[in-house]
Order: C-alpha cells, then sequence, then structure tokens
C-alpha cells in the first residue's frame, strides 16, 4: 500500500496530493506556487488516514 503525500502550503490554503496529481506533478505544481507567490510548502503524509 502507498501512502498518499500531501503538500500544503503554510500561506494560504494551497494544497494538492498524491491522490490527485502524480509524484512529479506534485512537486512541479509546489515548486511552482512558492516561487509564483513566494509562499513556503510543507508537505506530509497522512498517519491517520481513514479508508
Ligand atoms: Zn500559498
Amino acid at each position: 500500500m502507498t501512502r498518499p503525500l500531501r503538500n500544503y502550503c503554510e500561506d494560504c490554503e494551497w494544497a494538492a496530493s498524491t491522490e490527485t496529481y502524480s509524484n512529479r506533478e506534485l512537486s512541479r505544481l509546489a515548486i511552482e506556487h512558492a516561487v509564483e507567490h513566494g509562499h513556503d510548502i510543507e508537505s506530509e503524509v497522512p498517519e491517520n488516514r481513514l479508508l
């Protein structure tokens, strides 16, 4: 089982995860958001995910 990886912004409501995007797309989107808006992106692997 592969846990989804989630990226979210500390400065606004932006968030994306590998449930919606591929790993490559997710990192690209996160970098683009950080560059375009000057925001800080955090990533997490949700531990208590309800299945
Ligand atoms: Zn942001």
